[in-house]
């Protein structure tokens, strides 16, 4: 691949796109990040996902790397440079390199590192997962507790995807105190009758970009939207699931460890609110 990568206010080829190894990302995790999902050339849900970045910036006491005109002006170039038709940007912000290691933040005048990239998914809207669903197994939530900041610590999701994998399912859906949390990266739904549940908004889960658009349109859409913990057993019993991302938008769960989920077939809900999702935010896009 020969991607152009963002550095710093710079724009590179990707191999020369480098950071410190001092920067606090690669030591500590001490940095957020945020996936916007590219549709028809255009940025799905870029507000949202400006904003969520300023409150995981602002709840870990981080600078602002620029501003939310420059951050768009950025991402609008990254498609165009890279020829993006369908795909994601990948943006990460770190506490910078304060040229040395040291659990103590360093002060003011280290500035933080910003660093964005594209990822080309040509099928992106039409995958063929989202026609035959998502297996899952459900795994433990051992997880920090502030898990509505979208930091780069990523090891227990990356575990728990390979988890899924050795399984020989999709993903891996969270569990603690007997009820669902969210997937490894993902939000996750039931659907009973015509009632979409979910958990409610704790730092339990991450505030979703994609849960909150679709909850709205769920709304809209007449149906009716309850927020709260659910368990395995009872996912395992309800008419359909799913889970949503900006990498997977809507995606309909089938299996939840080993046992068919309704049908066992992506169910009329989950899709019915996965193409709703798509041409509503297809015509929002910036
Ligand atoms: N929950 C977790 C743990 C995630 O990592 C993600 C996305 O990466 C989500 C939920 C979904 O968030 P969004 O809809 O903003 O992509």
């Amino acid at each position: 691949m020969n991607r152009t990568v963002y550095v710093n206010g710079d724009y590179l080829p990707e191999a020369e796109a480098k950071v410190s190894v001092f920067d606090r990302g690669f030591l500590m995790a001490d940095g957020v990040y945020e996936v916007t999902s590219v549709l028809d050339g255009k940025l799905i849900d870029f507000d949202g996902h400006a904003k969520r970045l300023h409150r995981s910036l602002s709840e870990l006491d981080m600078a602002a790397p620029c501003t939310d005109e420059e951050l768009l002006a950025m991402h609008r170039e990254l498609v165009v440079l890279n020829g993006i038709d369908q795909g994601m940007i990948y943006l990460q912000v770190t506490r910078g390199n304060p040229g040395d290691r040291s659990f103590v933040f360093p002060d003011a005048s280290v500035k933080p590192t910003i660093v964005a990239f594209t990822q080309n998914i040509p099928n992106l809207a039409d995958a063929p997962a989202a026609k035959t669903g998502f297996k899952v197994i459900s795994i433990p939530d051992i997880r920090w507790g502030r898990r509505d900041i979208k930091t780069v610590q990523l090891l227990y999701p990356s575990m728990g995807k390979m988890m899924a994998k050795k399984a020989g399912v999709d993903d891996s859906w969270f569990v603690e105190d007997g009820a669902v949390t969210e997937g490894t990266s993902n939000n996750a739904y039931i659907v009973k009758g015509n009632k979409i549940i979910t958990r409610q908004l704790t730092s339990d889960i991450l505030h979703g970009i994609t849960r909150a658009s679709v909850l709205r349109f769920a709304a809209e859409a007449q149906f009716e939207v309850e927020e709260r913990p659910f368990t395995i057993a009872e996912a395992q019993a309800a008419d359909e699931a799913f889970s949503t991302a900006a990498s997977i938008f809507v995606m309909p769960v089938v299996e939840i460890d080993g046992q068919a989920v309704g049908t066992g077939k992506p169910g009329p809900v989950a899709t019915r609110l996965r193409e709703i999702y798509l041409d509503e935010m297809r015509k929002a896009a910036l």
